[in-house]
């Protein structure tokens, strides 16, 4: 439709929660801005693309469900948190969302003052001579005022200006406003895609990854979920729980042991161990920040975390962490692995000492 100059003005992404759409619409508005296409992508370059993938373009309004409070009555008000969760968040965990506006139960709407903010901004000119695009992201979210309020763009459409909403719940969007949209549905994705999806980002096993698959009903979000308490998180929590125990209390003897432990889980399942460890690093360093919104520990990890965080710092974590993005690195480079381990037990020693 891009390609062909042939967009609707008013278009729905609808299909099940957790399978890429608002990705795919945020994807497709920087194809339409950008100024360099080729092979049917955008180029990731130009000016336009940069303020894309930061969240930040300037023919690009964003539009979502929002807690009402004082000095947060649009979404610009919530700009901060929406492109945090947009860059963390690729497929758009509501609950997530939830938990950044502060309440984890509250029930986000989109009030009557967004559409007129989104009229209001409409009606400057455009800067660059690219068309305007409204992303609203779960127009079901809409109060019926601002359902109203919004109707009149709809059947009215303003010359360069594209709404696109992205629905996950397209029953519930007042019917007045879905009849005059333009619809796409999107299915949800199969379980082969999923498990693709996590051994890409998640570096599980294809095993593991098809076990996860199988119970997420085509939702990424679901299945990033329920892999947190997979077995092999729990088992590297542990090693892991053991190297800082075995470091604070200086046991270099049961470090040595500890190292050849690791070791034996091959060098696969030990680099994804270096990412573990990594990642739980930057968590518990976080967790030292009390935003807990940011947080991202399963239940076993936060136990861990309330005594641990405190040991993290200004003052070691960018040394912990490149430590393990190191070993990483020597082990897919065929380095030692009982070596590469006993190495980062020392040094955890080092870097634990007050
Ligand atoms: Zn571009």
């Amino acid at each position: 439709m891009i390609d062909s100059d042939r967009i609707p003005h008013a278009l729905l992404l609808e299909g099940p929660a957790g399978i890429g759409k608002f990705a795919l619409a945020r994807a497709a508005v920087q194809y339409l801005h950008c100024t360099d296409r080729h092979n049917g992508d955008s180029c990731g370059e130009c000016p336009s693309c940069i303020q894309h993938q930061s969240f930040n373009h300037i023919d690009t309004i964003y539009s979502f469900p929002i807690l009402k409070s004082s000095g947060h009555e649009i979404s610009d008000d919530y700009l901060a948190e929406w492109r945090d969760f947009l860059s963390r968040n690729p497929y758009m965990d509501f609950s997530v969302w939830q938990k950044m506006l502060g309440k984890p139960d509250g029930k986000p709407i989109i009030y009557v003052n967004e559409s007129q903010e989104i009229i209001r901004k409409l009606s400057f000119t455009s800067h660059a001579a690219s068309c305007k695009v409204v992303i609203m992201w779960l127009p079901e979210k809409m109060n019926v005022q601002c359902s109203n309020k919004l109707l009149k763009l709809i059947e009215e459409p303003l010359e360069g200006v594209k709404l696109l909403f992205v629905s996950n719940n397209p029953v519930e969007i007042l019917p007045t406003i879905y009849s005059r949209l333009q619809r796409i549905e999107l299915k949800r994705l199969s379980d082969i895609e999923v498990a693709g999806y996590l051994m890409d980002t998640e570096s599980i096993d294809p095993t593991d990854a098809m076990a996860v698959a199988h119970l997420a009903n085509g939702n990424l979000v679901e299945a990033t979920k329920s892999l947190a308490a997979n077995s092999e998180s729990k088992q590297f929590l542990e090693m892991f729980q053991q190297l800082m125990r075995l470091a604070y209390q200086r046991k270099v003897g049961m470090l040595k042991k500890w190292s050849v432990d690791v070791a034996a889980l091959g060098r696969e399942q030990a680099s994804r161990f270096c990412a573990y460890c990594h990642r739980q690093i930057r968590e518990n360093f976080i967790a030292n920040l009390k935003i807990a919104q940011l947080n991202y520990m399963n239940r076993y990890e936060l136990s861990f975390s309330r005594n641990f965080a405190p040991f993290i710092n200004e003052r070691n974590v960018e040394q912990l962490a490149t430590l393990f993005a190191q070993a990483r690195e020597d082990l897919i480079a065929n380095g030692n692995a009982k070596i590469i381990f006993f190495d980062v037990a020392v040094k955890v020693i080092m870097l634990l000492k007050r």
